[in-house]
């Protein structure tokens, strides 16, 4: 239990670089899951027993809170709601990257293209395929919008809506006591990688992952809780500093980007080229992500007017520096 209040923290395995994801058991009534980790079984062994350590079980799990569609978040949901009958709850915003429609991944597949990183470049073909390993089908999700209330028996957590590392992110805020569950939107070791997501309201077709990863971490810093609860990771216990520092992280890399990209329309670059120069030795899915954050801090620089970007012919982004 974490300092007397009914939590239990549960990391779980993942054979990911990333280690363990937390999955935090609220127990109270109705007993509530957030995060329940991948569907891969050294993961489903330690849930196992951590349940039984607190005299319970998995066929006890009445809800199950996703705070992002990440395998490693939600991967063996589907399996605890075949087996205890749980609800699942997700963000609206989110439902898609759990169901994988064909028409959401293909938006995706076009959304990333528009960075100029190749099909192949992407290592994604499962993914087109619609499938995600470790991850078991979800028989039935229910959505919620906003920033609305979960109850328990006597107290409430707000799902707060928190993007940036995915659109759809939700923390989860237990006022009175001040906690906040991150996900994986403020983590203590490492930066949370600011994501591509598709918005077909843009030019470009990418939501702005960084201008909402940085309003997500100014909300950390108005709610200022005394204890965070985050997706990997032990505990923080000083939110706001680390999500102020996560601000300020964000602004160097915004600066570092900015002079890598070219003077002049002619000489123009796509964020994959770009992300080739500021990360010259990443190798196999690390290409990926390289890309992906450097092109959410070109579309900060971008919408705040410092560089110029079009589209070609191909439908790739372009920047570059004005030159005087
Ligand atoms: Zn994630």
């Amino acid at each position: 239990m974490l300092s007397n209040l009914p939590i239990k923290r549960i990391p779980l395995p993942t054979p990911f670089p990333v280690g363990d994801v937390n999955a935090y058991l609220i127990i109270s009534d109705p007993l509530t899951i957030i995060d329940p980790g991948l569907y891969y079984q050294p993961a489903e062994d330690f849930l196992n027993r951590s349940l039984k350590e607190s005299g319970l079980e998995l066929k006890d799990i009445k809800r199950i809170v996703i705070t992002h569609g990440h395998p490693d978040h939600y991967g063996i949901a589907g399996k605890i709601q075949r087996e205890a009958g749980s609800e699942v709850l997700v963000r609206d915003s989110e439902v898609e990257k759990l169901e994988l429609t064909p028409g959401y991944i293909e938006n995706m597949l076009k959304t990333m293209l528009t960075t100029g990183i190749t099909r192949e470049a992407l290592k994604m073909d499962g993914l087109y395929r619609g499938e995600v390993p470790f991850t078991h089908p979800i028989d039935s999700i229910k959505t919620y919008s906003g920033d609305c209330l979960l109850g328990f028996d006597g107290f409430e957590l707000r799902l707060l809506h928190t993007p940036g590392h995915s659109g759809g992110h939700t923390s989860l805020f237990w006022e009175d006591k001040g906690v906040l569950f991150s996900g994986d939107m403020l983590l203590p070791k490492i930066t949370a990688i600011t994501l591509i997501d598709y918005d077909p309201r843009k030019k470009n077709l990418r939501g702005r992952s960084l201008a909402h990863m940085l309003k997500s971490m100014e909300l950390v810093g108005n709610i200022n809780p005394s204890l965070c609860l985050p997706g990997h990771g032990d505990p923080v216990s000083e939110p706001s500093a680390l999500a102020r520092s996560r601000i300020e992280f964000h602004k160097g890399r915004l600066e570092e980007i900015y002079n890598i990209v070219p003077a002049g329309r002619e000489s123009a670059a796509a964020p994959y080229s770009l992300s080739r120069v500021y990360y010259p030795h990443v190798k196999g899915f690390d290409i990926f992500l390289a890309v992906v954050e450097v092109v959410s801090h070109l579309d900060y620089l971008a919408d705040e007017g410092r560089i110029e970007e079009y589209i070609d012919e191909k439908g790739v982004s372009r920047f570059y520096r004005r030159q005087h």
